[in-house]
């Protein structure tokens, strides 16, 4: 209650300018932040969407909740995901194509699980430290 998404949102586009120059990335690139209420993104702190992807254009929804010392970090994890996404939607696709729901529904599961674990491996090389607690 009472988080002001104002500032909330001025810390994460400076954080996302810096992450964005050490990730080098292109200049073209749209990256859209929206600051949202734990309410209405219950399951995570941050995600990363896109439209078309060769419009470069992506949407970083933060929770406004997310704590300052980790906000870096959320960043950064979700420019890595941007990063990937043209991996995500290949997989996804095919993903779509599986017979049951239950199949389809467990396969993207895992295909979360998996894109997460090597985000995470490989942010303390990128970053410098390890993921605060
Ligand atoms: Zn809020």
């Amino acid at each position: 209650v009472g988080i002001d998404h104002e500032q909330v949102r001025r810390e994460a586009v400076e954080i996302l300018e810096r992450m964005r120059e050490k990730f080098m990335i292109p200049p073209r690139w749209k990256v859209e932040v929206e600051i949202k209420c734990p309410d209405k993104m219950p399951e995570a702190l941050g995600s990363m969407s896109w439209s078309y992807l060769p419009n470069a254009h992506y949407f970083l929804s933060l929770r406004c909740d997310v704590p300052s010392h980790l906000l870096e970090w959320i960043i950064a994890h979700e420019l890595y995901e941007a990063i990937m996404a043209p991996y995500a939607e290949l997989a996804e696709e095919h993903i779509e194509k599986l017979p049951s729901k239950t199949a389809k529904h467990l396969t993207h599961t895992r295909h979360g699980d998996v894109r997460n674990e090597i985000i995470e491996w490989i942010l303390p090389l990128i970053l410098g430290y390890t993921r605060p607690t």
